[in-house]
Formats: C-alpha cells, structure tokens, sequence
C-alpha cells in the first residue's frame, strides 16, 4: 500500500498523531486529497453526527492592548474607528439571538481591559437569567482569577486560538505574549471546567507542514472541545500587508486532518474560509466541519471589528445570513442542530453551572 493510504488507514484504526504522519496527510495530492475529505467527512458523521451548531457571534469591542501582526485590531492601527458596545446594546444583540433560535452566543474583543472581570461576569448572568443560552467568551488572555470569576457566573466555554505552536514564529506575530502564556491560560481553562476551544491560522508567513502538524498534535494533547481553523488574511494597514494569503486546500486539509484526530470536536467552518472562497464555508462542511458562528454585531459597528479585509459577513443583515446557511445546510441535507451543542465529556467535569444539556 501506497505511504498516503497506509497512514490514513492507521488514523482511521486509531493510531495516535506523530508529526510525519500529518505530514504525509496534508502532503496529500490529486485523489488523495478526496480520499482525505471523504474520510473526515466520515469521521465527523460518526464523531458528531449531522447536525451543523450555529453560534451568534458579538463583537462587543475592537479596541485591543495588543500589537499581534497580523491583525486589524492592533493597537498601532491609528486608521481604525474604535468603538465599545455598552451593556444595553450587547443586551439587545443577545436578545435578537436568542429570539431568533441561536442557543448560544460568543462574545468577542480585542484585549480590552475596560470590561472588568465583574463587568462581563454581570453580562453572563444575564444573558443566563433572561434566556438560558449557552455562552461561550473569547476575550483573550487574562488572569486565571479573572476566568474563574467569569466561569462561576455561568460561562460554559471559552475560544483562545494557540495561533501557531512554533514558538519563535508565535513570538514574532505576538509581540505581547508568548506561546507558553498562552497555553498556561488554556491550562486554567480546562481546569475550570470551560469546554475550551483553541485553533490556528494557515498560512502565515514563514509556517510550513511541520509546524502545521505540530499545531495539530498540540490541540490533540490539549483534548480541545472546539478548534478554529482558518485561512491568514493580510490585513493592509498591518505589517503583514504584502504577505501571501492562507491556502484554501491546505486550510481545507488541516481542518480535516484535525477532525481524523479529534473525532468529537466542534469544528467551525471560519468565516475566513467563507472570505477567501465563495464556497469555503461549504467546503468546510464537507470535509469535517459542523459549526458555523453567524454575525450578531449591530451593524454599525461591524464593518469595524475588521480583523482581516473583506470579512465575509460584514454586510448581511443576520436574517439574510441564516436563511443562506439555511438553505446551504439544506443543499448538504445537514439539519440545524436543535441542542446546545455541548462537546464530549471530559474528565474535568463541568461543575453545577453547565446548562449545555441539550
Ligand atoms: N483578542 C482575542 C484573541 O486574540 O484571542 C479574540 C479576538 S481575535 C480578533 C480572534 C481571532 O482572529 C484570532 O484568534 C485570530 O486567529 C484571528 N485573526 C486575527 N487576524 C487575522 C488575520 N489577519 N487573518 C485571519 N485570522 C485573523
Ligand atoms: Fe488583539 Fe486578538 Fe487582534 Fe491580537 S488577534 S491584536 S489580541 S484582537
């Protein structure tokens, strides 16, 4: 047997990632590469069955302490118009959500410590009070009091993407930070019992296939719950701006060599994948995906949380964008998942908080 297809079919009998392996899979060319998505494809169906989560994303505030160069939001990006959603409008935006369906929503920033730990605790409250959605938070790094606080109110997950697992490429692209902070909050995540989501760019300059398996072995040791894996995007008014774009076919590999490793993960299809390729969501959908994050934020405000150019969903109105991934998850025959969308049991528990029972 071919070197390709006796390393898929070991995956698929449940070897565990080494980093050649991976390698192998995302070197994957012509029929391979089919071979490859069928299998993910069949592995999510197993993993997670066929209903797609749809997740309201709000983007509360772009306002960001960090300097990361390849986003948007960084703080030396002078041409952006900042703003900061007030409690009253990210009410009215959880209120939409939850009247139009969603069952849960995530709330997004930049690193903007002008939301206190009690501040956000108050919001979560209330969004549980009023409507008993699921929340998830994706606020950046804090301090592991801070994610216990928001935890004991009520939050049931937590997105912090490790970015890239190379060490010297992190610290090149996040100035501010470290790989090993960055994975010592996702250390105190799992401890507090968030379903924690982590994920990686592809494509940034100077990654290659061995830093792209080890971001992939690095999410399977963390035993992550979701993964957000999308394409890099220059953005204009960053360093980065003359850089390449992420590929779609590699993107489209990574998500599903990710979901071969991480059967029962939630896997979204990024809405950069959408951005790079009309049909990138789809593709996603079809190759391990089962999640899609439509865009809550007031639409004033969202043309202005522009992590990378073109964002896809910057000018739908949320009618619009969910009667579209309506209709395309009815084209893929994939129903809308009616439950919370709690991920796999974990050993560390969920403590008496979860109301992910669905
Ligand atoms: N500030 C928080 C953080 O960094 O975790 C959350 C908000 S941040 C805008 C959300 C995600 O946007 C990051 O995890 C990163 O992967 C993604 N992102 C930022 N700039 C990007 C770019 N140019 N292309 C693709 N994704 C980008
Ligand atoms: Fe800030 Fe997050 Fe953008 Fe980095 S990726 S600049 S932390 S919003």
């Amino acid at each position: 047997m071919e070197r390709f297809s006796a390393v898929l079919q070991s995956v698929l009998e449940g070897k565990k990632p080494d980093r050649e392996d991976i390698v192998t899979l995302l070197s994957a060319r012509g029929n391979q590469v089919a071979a490859l998505f069928r299998a993910a494809d069949h592995v999510r169906r197993a993993g997670v069955g066929d209903a797609v989560h749809l997740r309201a994303i709000i983007e509360f505030s772009n306002y960001c302490r960090n300097n990361c160069l390849y986003c948007g939001l960084r703080r030396d990006n002078r041409r952006l118009p900042r703003y900061r959603l007030a409690e009253k409008e990210i009410m009215s935006s959880v209120d939409k959500a939850a009247a139009m369906g969603f069952r849960t929503v995530v709330l997004q920033s930049g690193e903007d410590l002008l939301y206190s730990a009690s501040y956000i605790a108050g919001l979560v409250e209330q969004i549980k009070r009023r409507h008993g959605l699921a929340v998830t938070l994706s606020l950046g790094e804090r301090s592991r009091e801070e994610y216990r606080i928001w935890r004991e109110a009520g939050a049931d997950r937590y997105l912090l993407k490790h970015e890239t697992a190379d060490e010297k490429l992190y610290q090149y692209l996040k100035p501010d930070s470290s790989l090993q902070i960055r994975l010592q909050c996702l250390y105190w995540l799992k401890e507090l019992g968030y379903q924690t989501g982590s994920g990686n760019m592809v494509g940034l300059p100077g990654q290659n296939l061995d830093s792209l398996a080890v971001d992939i072995i690095l999410m399977r040791n963390l035993d992550v719950d979701m993964a957000g894996i999308g394409p890099f995007l220059p953005h204009p008014a960053t360093p980065l701006k003359d850089a390449e774009p992420g590929s779609l076919e590699l993107t489209l590999k990574i998500l599903a060599v990710t979901r071969l490793y991480l059967p029962q993960a939630h896997l979204p299809a990024t809405t950069a994948l959408g951005t790079l390729a009309p049909d990138g969501r789809k593709m996603a959908l079809s190759c391990g995906a089962n999640v899609i994050m439509p865009n809550l934020t007031p639409a004033g405000m969202r043309d202005k949380y522009l992590i990378y150019p073109q964002k896809a969903d910057i000018i739908e109105e949320p009618h619009q964008a969910l009667d579209k991934i309506k209709a395309l998850l009815a084209e893929l025959a994939r129903p809308v998942a009616r439950d919370y969308g709690r991920a796999k049991i974990f050993s560390g528990g969920y403590g008496s908080h979860d109301n992910c029972k669905g």
